[in-house]
């Protein structure tokens, strides 16, 4: 996975701190007035999922990372006008979230996989967060940063409560850049194109409300996981009802051919369940 992630690369052959020293001057250079194009994007997002993958454990298990590149891919070939290379990968840790990071790298931790009862919710998280990327909220929010003279990048969080920790990570190794968690729009536009962008797939889109349900269920038995954030921002409850009104407007004719769950997706998350887990990194 780490060379695929590296094969869009078009980097100089200098020091690692360097080139991503240089790649974020690019973007200050690039981002004053508008989002930059594609191909930053890409370099960028690549030099990102390698301080990512270096910081996170990442499954290698072949069957694991073959059957979520393929339902990603799935979702991502009908949602990407721009040809990206899509990476799905999953983040061997316990803790419900995933995120996005731009130019097609997306990651779901083993946690919220374990949680999911069906093939459609994994999808439905696999939509929204492709259709961050799609949408270019982060590019959008770096450029929003740039303006207001703040360093700043961004990662997409599913479930924002696990934020700091990830951009603490990551922020370990890339300490000029800050991460932030996108806006109520985006969040909402993301949930929005996530359920169009699963739909066209194939796959039910009532499996993006039902993962909101899960995790509200999961914050109700476990009360410490809930952090300031959640304590003032009831966004899953929104994010269920509007979600519902989303799907509520497709042709019920249409719904019902849609693809709920698999015997491969049971047959992967077997096979997630028997892989000894990576100890979290401190
Ligand atoms: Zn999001």
């Amino acid at each position: 996975m780490l060379e695929n992630t590296r094969q869009n690369g078009t980097l100089p052959p200098a020091p690692r701190a360097w080139r991503h020293t240089a790649l974020l001057l690019t973007f200050v250079a690039g981002t004053v007035s508008c989002v930059p194009p594609t191909q930053d994007e890409v370099a960028m997002g690549n030099e990102y999922a390698q301080q990512v993958e270096r910081e996170l454990p990442i499954v290698r298990d072949p069957d694991v990372v073959r059957y979520i590149n393929v339902l990603g891919d799935s979702i991502a070939r009908v949602s990407d006008d721009r040809a990206l290379t899509w990476r799905f990968n999953v983040v061997d840790q316990p803790e419900i979230n995933a995120f996005a990071v731009p130019g097609g790298h997306i990651y779901v931790y083993r946690g919220l996989i374990e949680k999911t009862n069906m093939m459609s919710e994994l999808a439905g998280v696999l939509g929204h967060e492709i259709a961050h990327v799609t949408q270019r909220h982060s590019m959008e929010q770096m450029a929003k940063a740039q303006r207001a003279n703040i360093g700043l990048s961004g990662l997409c969080l599913f479930v924002p409560s696990a934020c700091q920790g990830v951009a603490g990570t990551v922020l370990q190794v890339g300490a000029q850049a800050g991460f932030a968690k996108f806006s109520r729009d985006d969040e909402a536009e993301s949930d929005r194109f996530g359920v169009t962008y699963v739909t066209r797939a194939g796959i039910d889109p009532r499996g993006i409300p039902s993962m909101f349900r899960i995790l509200i269920a999961e914050r109700e038995r476990n009360p410490s996981s809930v952090d300031a954030f959640f304590a003032s921002h009831p966004i899953e409850e929104n994010r269920v009802a509007n979600t519902e009104a989303e799907i509520g407007k497709l042709d019920p004719a249409l719904l019902k051919t849609l693809t709920r769950d698999t015997r491969a997706y049971q047959s992967f998350k077997a096979r997630l369940a028997t892989l000894p887990r990576t100890p979290a990194k401190r």
